[in-house]
């Protein structure tokens, strides 16, 4: 056992400097210190699988600019409106049997607004909740009411990230503030909801902003019960379209360093996976990551994602299989 898992527990006053060394350790050392923590910490052979679904797509008055749904950019993403109830049940009743433990809704809104568009997604969560799948959506900013609405309606997590560090998210988001987004998982906290809340890497982000991020995440009092870490898809049309192509190594660091500063976190390997081989998912479960999404329509909301069929086969291969709901385990050793 090496010296940094000899010390690496639940923790919540990580500083900047521990999580830049841990993020820049020998790339194997890394690797096999957050494959010891995820071993110490959860199942080592399972991975959650989640479907997500898009419930609303395009047309976001918001300009991050790496999201080919805002409404400002160019892009070839057909604008869908808010999907009928039985459309969205149906789709998560497929889920379900294809091996889904979580069903994700997202729908491109700036915020959640009272009206009946939000009547009919808290509809959606009751109905797929009555379905025995863990129930999470990602619906941009909420009030604390609106948040216990969702909880009550038996929300199990809610999606919000952070996208990217504090000091860098001017450079990518001009029409919300970074605080925006700790007000709205603290409002999902309040209510009681599951936190699921990571980052985009490959945004033209320095070091430095990848291990701010991760120190927010982990100096949260509880933290994150999920973290999604996604790989920049290159969307043509928006401003980002052209940064290079994010490297494995930089996806493999991140994951085996989110997996060491929140041991018991969910780690998802997101958006990106798409262009990874194999081999380089399998890195990427070796560093820790155990969760991804996987979707009957191939897509993760308007990016691609490999088929679920296909993803199973690679399961296979690596002699993993998919996770149980997660919130009927306790494998917190913590
Ligand atoms: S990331 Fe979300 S909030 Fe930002 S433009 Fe896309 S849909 Fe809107």
């Amino acid at each position: 056992m090496n010296a940094i898992l000899e010390t690496v527990k639940v923790r919540h006053d990580w500083t900047k400097q521990q999580i830049e060394q841990i993020y820049n350790m020998p790339l194997l050392e890394l690797v096999y210190t957050a494959a010891s923590v995820h071993r110490a910490y959860h199942p080592k052979n399972e991975v959650q699988i989640s479907t997500l679904l898009s419930i609303k797509t395009g047309g976001c008055p918001e300009d991050c600019s790496y999201c080919g749904q805002a409404a400002r950019y160019h892009t070839d993403i057909k604008v869908q409106r808010l999907l009928p109830t039985e459309t969205v049940l149906a789709h998560a009743k497929k889920a379900k049997q294809a091996g889904s433990s979580r069903f994700c809704m997202a729908a491109a809104w700036r915020e959640v607004r009272d009206n009946k568009d939000f009547d009919r997604v808290i509809d959606m969560v009751k109905g797929v909740n009555e379905l025995g799948l863990e129930v999470c959506c990602t619906l941009g900013m909420l009030t604390e009411s609106q948040a216990l609405r969702l909880q009550q309606a038996g929300l199990y997590a809610y999606n919000h990230n952070l996208d990217t560090s504090e000091e860098f998210y001017d450079e990518i988001i001009s029409t919300r503030k970074f605080d925006n987004r700790i007000n709205t998982i603290n409002n999902v906290r309040k209510a009681g909801i599951t936190v699921c809340s990571g980052g985009i890497i490959g945004l033209g982000e320095s070091t430095s902003d990848r291990v701010s991020m991760l120190l927010t995440l982990a100096t949260m009092d509880k933290h994150p019960e999920s973290v999604p870490i996604n790989a920049l898809a290159r969307i043509k049309g928006t401003p980002l379209e052209d940064l290079p192509k994010v490297e494995v190594w930089d996806m493999v660091r991140m994951i085996a360093t989110a997996r060491i500063v929140l041991p018991e976190t969910m780690v998802r390997l997101s958006a990106g996976r798409i262009e990874m081989s194999e081999v380089e998912q399998a890195w990427c479960f070796m560093a820790g990551a155990n969760s991804i999404f996987a979707g009957e329509n191939q897509t993760l909301l308007v990016t691609a994602n490999p088929a679920l069929n296909k993803d199973m086969v690679m399961l296979e291969n690596l002699g993993l299989k998919p996770m149980i709901k997660q919130n009927q385990e306790s494998f917190c050793q913590s």
